[in-house]
């Protein structure tokens, strides 16, 4: 029979009684986290968001009480009113605040009863991932899911504080919207009133906040819900939470300095005070020094050795002189034996573009000078590891003697790619990895033509590099007929395949040793601003350009007289925030002029019509006295799964989605009745799900 709460008033949370309370009358409520039956005493630990408390029913409290008692189970709600009492030496629990104390019961009024369940709340260590999502509200209950929940409202609260006491202002924007080109496909929301016609749910609020800007608010921001229909690999997450700001009459500095600002303030809440300002480092830096462009600089970059080795010596070591020799150092990893270093050359892969020397001290053999030079500018201490990644020569890209690999090798097995090209050491996806605009979700695009592409664009070279950091190994670039072309200092495409491969092996070499370097395993939080990415990635299915970030990212001012006549080596305002090897965010100077904006779209194979009809309403708005402007997006959750030090982001969202984009707590998505899809004027193909 259970009781009424009747008009008992709580008088304190189950985490807040202390020694000193002893002796006073209390009433407490909660969940039955454990009940232990002694016979003639029953402990029950009473459980509530803010801790526990023993309560002790024993057998002088009367026979009623006690037979109430013993009919509890776990996760039954009551009440209980009794005195606070200081244990017994012996029986302090010196693991939980209320240790010292216990409730004695006086009265207990059971409030609610539980069927038998799933898993408990009281179990550290919990069951299957499903069952957790299915029964989330029972998963919400673990101390550990309510802390993560709790410092994800704090983290929002200090950005929050900060970016206003910085003069922003949080704006809502609809969530009933158009298509906003950030990459990946739509969700789409069929109209009733506007039969066969959709909103989309927006991938970004990137338009909006422009718009802001073009009426004057100067400073936005808003802790956004962004949806992006993509495919659920590893940790992604169809909707989630952006920071996403926006600001007037900037140059990228400013934006980094507000992003550093609330960073800061963010880090507070796990007491950790992160130094500002953050490194920088151009792209072309990030893929020289790291081979990707979101560098996890825990470890020790890279270095281009190839000045160390006489012309000759490349001949006889079948080295493709053209292109960088990439000199990677593990720390600590020790002595390895030959099994041990056959196992470097599995996890290498079988490549006909790219070389591993993988036993410095065999090269050292035959080539002690150069190895001498190539020591002083790697420096490796002595139980490091040492390994050279070089191109294969263009005319014997077969398989090589001396260093050939094993015939039949795998290439980097997926899960190793997984974890280095699109997962941060964290577990994180990528965003920019979403990205290559336009590759999806664009139906009413013409397909484009080599004709459709700028005027006097170069014979467009498939830039295998640009995808370097957002292939993972598994997918590695394969032999490339990019050219070596480079502006300036830049790095050619081959380049960039090259130092990619190096850098994805730099990674995977980080994840093998974690354990003797551990430079993982400290809270070690090592941010950087990546800056000048490139402006257009090439679409090898699609025969086109795209943008690399979105296509209201503005070009660097001095590469506009190339973005047309050399795409490819045409830089952008755009930048990202990195942490520890995972992108946290990206942002860029927008284009602020309408004429400039056309080009771009232009640049993208996007004809006069078609813009017009795509973006008309933009391209008019930009033309009404637009500022300058310039913003970011990071992403909450993943912010927040750092701080918590966790490894999915299903941990800090409090109702996350499966990796098959479902919703099983709500059963979601689900058919919907015939009636409703008769309104929205809508057939449904498929059959039916069952049930
Ligand atoms: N809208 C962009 C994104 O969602 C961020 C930005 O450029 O501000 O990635």
């Amino acid at each position: 029979m259970l009781d009424f709460l009747g008009n008992l008033q709580r008088t304190h949370m189950c985490g807040a009684l202390r020694a000193s309370d002893a002796g006073s009358h209390v009433v407490l409520m909660g969940w039955i986290n454990r009940r232990r039956d002694l016979g003639n005493i029953i402990f029950l630990d009473l459980r509530d968001r803010t801790g526990i408390t023993q309560v002790v029913i024993t057998a002088d409290a009367g026979a009623e009480l006690h037979k109430k008692a013993e009919s509890l189970r776990s996760e039954y709600v009551i009440a209980v009113v009794g005195r606070v009492k200081l244990r017994d030496a012996a029986t302090i629990n010196k693991n939980i605040p209320t240790g010292e104390i216990e409730v004695v019961a006086d009265e207990l009024r059971l409030l609610n009863d539980s069927k038998p369940l799933p898993f408990s709340p009281a179990d550290n260590d919990v069951v299957n991932e499903e069952l957790r999502l299915k029964y989330r509200y029972l998963d919400l209950r673990r101390p550990e899911m309510y802390q993560n929940m709790v410092l994800r409202d704090r983290v929002a609260i200090a950005i929050r504080q900060y970016l206003t006491s910085q003069g922003f202002h949080e704006i809502e924007t609809p969530i009933l919207t158009r298509s906003t080109p950030e990459g990946a496909r739509d969700y789409l929301v069929p109209s009733r009133v506007h039969n066969g016609e959709f909103y989309a749910l927006p991938q970004s609020p990137q338009q909006f906040k422009q718009i802001l800007m073009i009426s004057g608010f100067d400073k936005y921001f808003q802790i956004a819900r962004c949806f992006r229909d993509e495919d659920q690999r590893a940790d992604r997450q169809l909707e989630f939470t952006q920071i996403d700001l926006e600001m007037t009459f900037v140059r990228p500095e400013n934006v980094y300095a507000i992003v550093e600002g609330f960073l800061k303030a963010a880090w507070t809440t796990i007491g950790v005070d992160i130094p500002t300002p953050f490194p920088r480092m151009t792209y072309d830096e990030a893929i020289r020094l790291y081979g990707i462009d979101k560098p996890d600089m825990r470890l020790p970059a890279m270095s281009d050795v190839k000045s160390c080795f006489a012309p000759e010596n490349l001949a006889t070591l079948n080295i493709d002189p053209d292109l960088p020799i990439v000199a990677i150092v593990t720390p600590k990893v020790g002595e390895l034996s030959r099994k041990e270093r056959d196992d470097l050359k599995l996890l290498f892969g079988d490549r006909k573009d790219a070389k591993l020397f993988e036993d410095i001290k065999r090269l050292e053999k035959s080539f002690p000078d150069a190895v001498a030079k190539i020591r002083d500018i790697a420096k490796p201490n002595p139980d490091d590891l040492l390994v050279l990644v070089a191109g294969a020569k263009a005319d014997n890209r077969q398989l090589t003697t001396d260093n050939s690999l094993p015939v039949g090798a795998p290439p980097l097995s997926p899960s190793v790619g997984d974890r280095v090209g699109n997962e941060s050491a964290a577990g994180a996806p990528s965003f920019r990895e979403a990205k290559g605009w336009d590759s999806v979700g664009s139906d009413n695009r013409q397909p484009t033509t080599d004709n459709s592409l700028p005027a006097g664009a170069p014979p467009l070279s498939p830039s295998v590099g640009d995808r370097v950091g957002n292939e993972s190994a598994a997918g590695a670039p394969s032999f490339s007929e990019s050219s070596t072309k480079r502006v300036g200092n830049r790095l050619s495409p081959r380049d960039r395949e090259l130092l990619g491969a190096a850098g994805q092996f730099r990674l995977a070499l980080g994840q093998k040793f974690a354990s003797k370097h551990g430079a993982f395993a400290q809270r070690d939080f090592r941010f950087l601003w990546v800056t000048d990415f490139p402006m257009f990635e090439w679409d090898e299915t699609e025969h086109r350009w795209n943008a690399a970030h979105h296509p209201f990212t503005s070009p660097h001012e001095e590469d506009m007289p190339i973005l047309e006549s050399d795409p490819g080596a045409a830089r952008s305002l755009a930048y990202d925030v990195v942490l520890n090897g995972t992108e946290l965010g990206s942002g860029s100077i927008r284009i602020h002029r309408q004429d400039i904006q056309s080009i771009i779209f232009k640049a993208l194979g996007m004809s006069p019509a078609e813009q017009e009809a795509r973006f008309g309403y933009f391209l008019e708005a930009l033309q009404y006295g637009t500022p300058p402007h310039g913003g970011i997006a990071l992403g909450l959750d993943r912010i927040v799964m750092i701080l918590a030090g966790g490894s999915s982001l299903r941990e800090v969202i409090p109702f996350p989605k499966t990796a098959k984009a479902i919703d099983l707590m709500m059963d979601a998505p689900t058919p919907v009745s015939d009636k409703q899809l008769k309104e929205l004027g809508i057939a449904v193909t498929v059959p039916k799900r069952d049930g």
